[in-house]
């Protein structure tokens, strides 16, 4: 499954590549609420590929993001209500799959801690050809810069892949995102109902965060966060400078594991 993410992207290719033989499916679940960089993305990989990309949505994009906000009566989904996930991305997945035993192959690498989206459906195995063969980070990067697909569109300024309103982006990237696309800046404020306490960021609204001086305050403290962070791991290594990666392992620390491969 691919979520437009740097390393579901590169595990399409590490299979394609490392494993001719099997007979590989990629499916994209689609909230319809993706980045437009993930969008150009796919098409990218799938000239790469040279092989479609499946768009799945729920039911035929009838029942997007919008009809389940509207069954769970405006509450925004968050890490700890996340029935976004559930309901445009696993289910449909599920769905796609049927009942067929399948072999899901999940891109979490070797030098992560998490663990992968296991189905609750005993005809789907996950496998982890990244932690069986000890793929880390810097592979990761190797593959996409040397196949020439590189980096998805976003990834200077957002370290993860999903919906442009996703609750699990940094402060730094809600700043991002209103000055790369202001108008999907302000339809996620549009979803929020401020009196209800329903805001994207807990305790904070998309209107507070767009004030010229809280924008300036949190990009001050990312540029501070980002810097500790380098203190503290070390010099980058060449394949991060290249692309031009943002400086810091957010991607690899909890965030979802279906949107965010
Ligand atoms: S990307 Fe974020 S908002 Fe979108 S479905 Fe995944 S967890 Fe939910």
């Amino acid at each position: 499954m691919l979520s437009g993410g740097k390393d579901s992207t590169a595990l399409a290719l590490y299979m394609r590549d490392k494993y001719p033989d099997i007979e590989m499916e990629y499916l994209f679940t689609d909230t319809h609420k993706e980045l437009p960089e993930t969008y150009e993305y796919l098409t990218k990989i799938e000239a790469y590929l040279g092989k479609p990309v499946h768009r799945v949505s729920s039911k035929k994009g009838e029942r997007g993001f919008d009809h389940f906000l509207k069954m769970f009566r405006g509450f925004l989904p968050s890490p700890q209500a996340r029935w976004c996930t559930k309901e445009l991305k696993i289910k449909p997945f599920e769905r796609f799959v049927g009942d067929e035993p399948v072999k899901l192959y999940v891109g979490i690498r070797a030098d992560e801690k998490r663990d992968g989206y296991i189905s609750t459906k005993p005809n789907i195995t996950p496998v982890f050809p990244f932690k069986e063969d000890g793929v880390t980070k810097e592979d990761v990067m190797r593959i996409l810069d040397e196949s020439g697909v590189g980096m998805p569109g976003y990834y200077s300024w957002r370290s993860r892949s999903g919906c442009y309103f996703c609750f699990y982006q940094r402060k730094s990237e809600w700043v991002g995102l209103k000055e790369r696309h202001p108008d999907l800046f302000e339809s996620a404020k549009s979803y929020e109902r401020i009196d209800e306490g329903y805001t994207w960021v807990e305790k904070e609204s998309l209107i507070d965060i767009e004030k010229p001086e809280r924008m300036l305050q949190i990009v001050e403290r990312e540029a501070i966060r980002i810097a500790r962070n380098e203190a503290n791991r070390g010099p980058r290594t060449l394949a991060e400078i290249f692309t031009g990666e943002i400086g810091d392992d957010d991607d690899d620390q909890g965030g979802c594991l279906i949107c965010h491969l």
